[in-house]
C-alpha cells in the first residue's frame, strides 16, 4: 500500500506497509482508492452534463459524502466502504443518464450514421475527447468560412446526432484511438482541439498547433478558456492544406433508442433461434499487446451473435468486416464510453422482454479498462448485479488479492485470460 495523506505518514514520507500509522489496513486503502478513482470518472461525466445543464443535487451531495470517508480518520470499516463503492455505481448511472438526456436534448436524436472516413482537400481542424458542446461551438464558428471539421477518437460519436452530423463544416473522422495521436496529429498538418482526456503531452512538432479547453490542458499546448475558438481558425487557414484522402466509410451510431426501436425484432430472432449470443466487447483503448486479445475475442464471435461495442475500445475490434445479420451490421458501435449508459438500457430491456434477469441472457460483457471512467463505468455494472464481467488487459493496480477476491465471490468478476478463444467458449457454454 502507498498513502502519504497526513501528517503522520510513516518516516514523513508515506504509509508503505500495512497497516498504516492511523492503523488503516492495505485492503480499506484499496476500497477507499476505487472509491475516489469511481468519483474521478464520475465527476468527468457529471462536469460535462453539467455543461449541458443536466445536474442533480442527490449526486453532488453523494461525491462530497463519499470524498469525506476516503480521509484520514473517518472509515476503517471494509463492508461500509463496499456499499459506499455499489452506491458509486448507482450515482454513476444516474450521471450517465443526464449525459445522455443532456446529449438527446442539446444535439437531437441518434441515428445510424455513415461517417466518411479520411480528410478533404483544404484546410481543416482535427477535434478530440469527449465534449460534444465544443464541437458544437467549434462547428458554429467556423460556419462561411472552407474550414473542415473532423471527429478524432472518442468524438466519433458525434455523428450520430443530427445537429452536429448535418452541419455543413463537419466533413468525417480521421484517426483511430488516443494512444495513436503522437504520429496522427504529427500527420495531421492543421490544429487539433483536445476537449478532455486522453490527451497526452504533445511532441514539439504539433505543440504549436495544439488547442486544449477548461481544464485540459498540455505543456506547449494552448488553453482556451471561454469557448473562443476564433484562433484555432485562424490557424486552420494559416497551416498547409489537408489532401484528399478517402480511407474508408463506416457505420455508427447504434444509441439505446435505435436499438430498442428494433426490440421485437430482436426479441422474436432470439426466441426463433436465429440470434444466439450478444457480446458487448469495449471500454477503452491502450497500447499495451495484450488489448489484441479483445481483437481476437471480437474476430471469435459465431455469426448470429451481435457485438456491442462503445468507448475507445471499439477501435480495437471496428478494423474488421463481422457483417450482417437481421440488415443490421453485426458490430453496432453505440458511441462513447458514457453510452455505457445505451448497454444497460438495452440489457435491462431484453431481461424484462424475456422476463428474466439480465444476468439470465445470453449477454457476456467484455470489458477493456485504461483510466477513472472505466471503473465508474464498472461500479455501475456491479451495482446493478450485473455477475460474470469480463475485465483487462490487466487487473486493476489499486485492487488488492483480499478486494478482488471479494468481488470474485459477490460478482464473479474475471480477468481477461489466456486465449480469448477458450474464455469466448466458456461464455457461450
Ligand atoms: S491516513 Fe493513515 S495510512 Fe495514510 S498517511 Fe495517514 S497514517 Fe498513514
Ligand atoms: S474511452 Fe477511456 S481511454 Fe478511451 S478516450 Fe475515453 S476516457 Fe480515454
Amino acid at each position: 500500500m502507498y498513502c502519504n495523506q497526513c501528517e503522520q505518514t510513516a518516516h514523513g514520507t508515506g504509509c508503505v506497509k500495512s497497516p498504516g500509522v492511523c492503523g488503516k489496513d492495505e485492503d480499506v486503502q484499496s476500497l477507499q482508492e476505487t472509491l475516489l478513482y469511481g468519483l474521478k470518472g464520475m465527476a468527468a461525466y457529471a462536469s460535462h452534463a453539467r455543461r449541458l445543464g443536466k445536474s442533480d443535487e442527490k449526486v453532488s451531495a453523494f461525491i462530497e459524502e463519499a470524498l469525506f470517508a476516503t480521509m484520514t480518520n473517518v472509515n476503517f470499516d471494509t463492508q461500509s466502504l463496499l456499499e459506499m463503492l455499489l452506491e458509486c455505481g448507482h450515482q454513476n448511472l444516474r450521471v450517465m443518464q443526464l449525459l445522455d438526456e443532456g446529449h438527446v436534448e442539446t444535439f437531437g436524436e441518434p441515428s445510424p450514421s455513415v461517417v466518411r472516413e479520411g480528410t478533404f482537400a483544404g484546410p481543416g481542424i482535427l477535434i478530440t475527447g469527449h465534449d460534444l458542446l465544443d464541437l458544437q461551438d467549434l462547428l458554429k464558428q467556423c460556419e462561411g468560412t472552407n474550414v473542415k471539421v473532423y471527429t478524432h477518437g472518442e468524438m466519433l460519436p458525434a455523428h450520430m446526432y443530427p445537429k452536429l452530423r448535418e452541419h455543413p463544416n463537419l466533413a468525417g473522422n480521421y484517426g483511430g484511438a488516443w494512444q495513436l495521436q503522437k504520429s496522427e496529429f504529427a500527420e495531421f498538418p492543421g490544429p487539433i482541439v483536445a476537449t478532455t482526456n486522453c490527451i497526452l503531452i504533445p511532441r514539439p512538432s504539433y505543440a504549436d498547433r495544439l488547442f486544449t479547453t477548461r481544464c485540459t490542458a498540455v505543456p506547449g499546448g494552448t488553453r482556451i478558456l471561454d469557448g473562443d475558438f476564433s484562433p484555432v481558425v485562424a490557424k486552420a487557414l494559416a497551416c498547409p492544406p489537408l489532401g484528399d484522402s478517402h480511407v474508408k466509410d463506416t457505420t455508427i451510431g447504434f444509441h439505446q433508442n435505435v436499438i430498442l426501436g428494433a426490440a421485437d425484432t430482436i426479441v422474436q430472432a432470439v426466441k426463433d433461434g436465429k440470434i444466439s449470443h450478444f457480446f458487448l466487447i469495449g471500454g477503452c483503448d491502450g497500447a499495451e499487446p495484450g488489448r489484441n486479445y479483445f481483437t481476437e475475442y471480437a474476430l471469435a464471435t459465431p455469426p448470429d451473435s451481435f457485438i456491442l461495442t462503445l468507448g475507445c475500445g471499439k477501435f480495437r475490434i471496428r478494423g474488421a468486416d463481422y457483417g450482417e445479420l437481421l440488415g443490421l451490421p453485426r458490430l453496432l458501435d453505440m458511441g462513447q464510453c458514457n453510452n455505457a449508459y445505451s448497454a444497460i438500457k438495452v440489457a435491462v430491456a431484453l431481461a424484462e422482454a424475456f422476463n428474466c434477469s439480465v444476468n439470465d441472457l445470453p449477454l457476456t460483457l467484455v470489458v477493456s479498462w485504461f483510466e477513472q471512467k472505466a471503473v465508474a463505468v464498472l461500479l455501475t455494472l456491479l451495482a446493478l448485479g450485473v455477475k460474470g464481467v469480463t475485465i483487462g488487459p490487466n487487473p486493476p493496480g489499486f485492487v488488492t488479492p483480499n478486494v478482488f477476491k471479494i468481488l470474485q465471490e459477490k460478482f464473479d468478476l474475471r480477468l481477461t485470460g489466456e486465449s480469448a478463444q477458450a474464455d469466448l467458449a466458456m461464455a457461450i457454454a
